[in-house]
């Protein structure tokens, strides 16, 4: 059986976005139902990949390894749960750098999938910004809108046109599970 990949943005869609930066552990407070979908991934065979901006590093707010240690942080809960995350890519850059991974930028998938040599194209991408649904679209993934997050703001963009919209993760997991 091939692998089934699923791209998720972080913050909006995983913990609970608090339009400001999470700079530590004890601000990382995970979305209702979200630690529940991704279980349920895990246990259907989707193998988990994180794709998150935080250019919070590059403006000095905090390291490349503090943001490190906070994924770790809840990774590890997940895992003491029997879930696992089997990636994350971060983009620590500012807009004016063009670095090319910032989402909608698409270095982050390429980067991936180049460190663990699969192909992710054709997968669900869910995010809560246009920023998330243009990277997909543009990637060949299929862009799934939560309504978390700035998910309810996105909703007035012109989306991608595939793109399919959820009240939250779990919805988005029911959806693609059952
Ligand atoms: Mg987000
Ligand atoms: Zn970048």
């Amino acid at each position: 059986m091939s692998n089934k990949f699923i791209i998720l943005d972080r913050d909006g869609v995983i913990n609970v976005d608090l339009f400001d930066y999470v700079l530590e552990e004890k601000t990382f407070e995970f979305e209702q139902g979200s630690v529940n979908a991704l279980l349920k991934l895990h246990k259907n065979n989707f193998k988990i990949i994180v794709v998150t901006n935080q250019t919070c590093i590059n403006l000095g707010l905090i390291s490349a390894q503090g943001i490190s240690d906070i994924n770790n942080y809840w990774i590890r809960q997940i895992e003491e749960l029997g879930g696992s995350i089997l990636h994350t890519e971060v983009c620590p850059h500012e807009r004016n750098e063009n670095c090319g991974c910032r989402k909608p930028d698409t270095g982050l998938l390429e980067s991936a999938e180049k460190k663990l040599n699969i192909n992710l194209k054709g997968s669900y991408f869910v995010g809560d910004k246009l920023s998330d649904l243009e990277c997909a679209s543009s990637y060949g993934c299929k862009p799934i809108l939560v309504k978390t997050g700035y998910g309810g703001m996105t909703l007035s963009e012109s989306l991608p046109s595939e793109t399919k919209i959820f009240e939250n993760l779990e919805e988005v997991v029911n959806w693609i599970v059952d």
